[in-house]
C-alpha cells in the first residue's frame, strides 16, 4: 500500500504520524511509505533518517495527499488538510469530532474514510491509542507542579521530596486512572507524601496493593478533597466521567483554605477542568494564579515532550497501521470489531454513535 505522512501543521504541533523505525517495518512488508519533507524535525528525525528507513521523501504535503492510499497524522485535519482529501482515501489519526461539527462537515463530504485514533477499543473496552497520551500527561504533570512550586515561578518555594531533616511536599492525586496512576508514580518516585483519590472501589483497591505503604488512597468525597488540598502543596486533577465534562471538585471558595503558593495542575482541562478556577493554557504561558494559589492548565501537555509522545503513540498505532496495510484496510476493518470502533466517517456517514449524537447527525 502507498502510506503518506504529512508534516503536522496544527499550531504547536512537533508530533509526527510515523517515526523512521515505524516506516521501516511498513517498508518490510513491502509497503511504499512516502513522507513529507522535515515532516519528523519536531522529534529530531531528519529526512536522512526517514530516507534510511526506505521512505521516499516528498516536497509538499499536496503530492502525498494526491498519492497515498492511506494517510497517517498525529493531529486533526486542518481546513487545508481536509480540502485534500479524496473518496477511497482512508485517514488514521487524532479527529475528536464531537465538539467540532466543522471539521465533521468537511470530512463528511471529502468522501474519505476516516479512523479515529480515540475512539479504537481494545477487549476490556480501553481506548489503547488514547492511553500513551495520558501516561505522557500524567507522568508531566508532577514535573510541572515541581517546577511551579518554586519561588520563582510563583510557588511556595517547595521541593517535592523534602530533604533529609525537612519533610517532603504533600500531593493530591484526583481520580486514581491513567493520568492519576502515573502522576502518583512520578510523585512518590520523587518521595513526595502522596494521597490519591477515586470514586471507583477497584481502582483504590489497584492502587492499594500497587502502592503499598508508599502512596495513601482515599474515596473521593467533597468533604475528604477539601481535607486534603488544605493540607497540599500540589494538587493534580486527574478525573473523567467518560463523556462528560470533568466534574468540578474544587470551587474558587475552596482556595483560600489552601496554602498560598500551593499549585493546583488541571489535567483534566482537556474536559472542561475539574477546578472552577481553571482556564486552558498553552506551553508558551502555562500558568497563572488566582487567590494566591498557582494554576497549570495546559491542555496538550504530551505535545512539550514531543519525541517520547510520538513514539508511545507509534508503539500503539503502528500494529494496526501494518494491519491496514497488509490486508487492505476495508478488510481489516472488517476483521476487527475493535478497529471498526475507530471508524469515525465512512462513506459520506457518520459511523460512530457517540459523534452522531452530539452533532446530531443520523446513525
Ligand atoms: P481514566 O478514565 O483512566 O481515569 C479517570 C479516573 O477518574 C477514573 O478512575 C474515575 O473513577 C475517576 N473519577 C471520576 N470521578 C471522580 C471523582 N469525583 N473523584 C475522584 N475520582 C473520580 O482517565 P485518564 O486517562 O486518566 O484521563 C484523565 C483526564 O486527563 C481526561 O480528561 C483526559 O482527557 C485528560 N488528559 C489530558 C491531557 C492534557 O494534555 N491536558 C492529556 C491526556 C489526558
Amino acid at each position: 500500500m502507498l502510506i503518506g505522512v504529512p508534516k503536522e501543521i496544527k499550531n504547536h504541533e512537533y508530533r509526527v504520524g510515523l517515526t523512521p523505525e515505524s516506516v521501516a517495518e511498513l517498508v518490510a512488508h513491502g509497503h511504499t511509505v512516502l513522507v513529507e519533507t522535515q515532516a519528523g524535525i519536531g522529534i529530531g528525525a531528519e529526512d536522512a533518517a526517514y530516507a534510511a528507513a526506505g521512505a521516499e521523501i516528498r516536497e509538499t504535503a499536496a503530492e502525498i495527499f494526491a498519492e497515498a492510499g492511506m494517510i497517517v497524522k498525529v493531529k486533526e485535519p486542518q481546513p487545508v488538510e481536509t480540502e485534500m482529501l479524496r473518496p477511497g482515501q482512508l485517514l488514521y489519526t487524532y479527529l475528536h469530532l464531537a465538539p467540532d461539527p466543522e471539521q465533521t462537515r468537511a470530512l463528511i463530504a471529502s468522501g474519505a474514510t476516516a479512523i479515529a485514533y480515540e475512539t479504537v477499543t481494545s477487549p476490556s473496552g480501553a481506548l489503547p491509542l488514547l492511553k500513551p497520551m495520558s501516561q505522557v500527561a500524567g507522568r508531566m504533570s508532577i514535573q510541572a507542579g515541581a517546577t511551579a512550586l518554586e519561588k520563582a515561578h510563583g510557588g511556595r518555594g517547595v521541593l517535592l521530596g523534602g530533604v533529609p531533616g525537612v519533610a517532603p511536599a504533600r500531593v493530591v492525586v484526583l481520580g486514581g486512572g491513567v493520568v492519576g496512576f502515573n502522576a502518583a508514580q512520578m510523585a512518590v518516585g520523587l518521595g513526595a507524601d502522596v494521597t490519591i483519590l477515586d470514586r471507583n472501589p477497584d481502582v483504590l483497591e489497584r492502587l492499594s496493593t500497587h502502592f503499598e505503604s508508599r502512596a495513601k488512597t482515599a474515596y473521593s468525597t467533597r468533604t475528604r478533597v477539601a481535607e486534603l488540598i488544605a493540607e497540599a502543596d500540589l494538587v493534580v486533577g486527574a478525573v473523567l466521567i467518560p463523556g462528560a465534562a470533568a466534574p468540578r471538585l474544587v470551587s474558587r471558595a475552596d482556595l483560600a483554605t489552601m496554602k498560598p503558593g500551593a499549585v493546583l495542575v488541571d489535567v483534566a482541562i482537556d474536559q472542561g477542568g475539574c477546578f472552577e478556577t481553571s482556564r486552558a493554557t498553552t506551553h508558551a504561558e502555562p500558568t497563572y494564579e488566582v487567590d494566591g494559589i498557582v494554576h497549570y492548565c495546559v491542555a496538550n501537555m504530551p505535545g512539550a515532550v514531543a519525541r517520547t509522545s510520538t513514539y508511545a503513540l507509534n508503539n500503539v498505532t503502528l500494529p494496526f497501521a501494518l494491519r491496514m496495510a497488509d490486508k487492505g484496510w476495508r478488510e481489516a476493518l472488517l476483521a476487527d470489531p475493535h478497529l471498526r470502533n475507530g471508524l469515525n466517517v465512512w462513506d459520506g456517514r457518520i459511523t460512530c454513535e457517540a459523534v452522531a449524537e452530539a452533532l446530531g447527525y443520523e446513525f
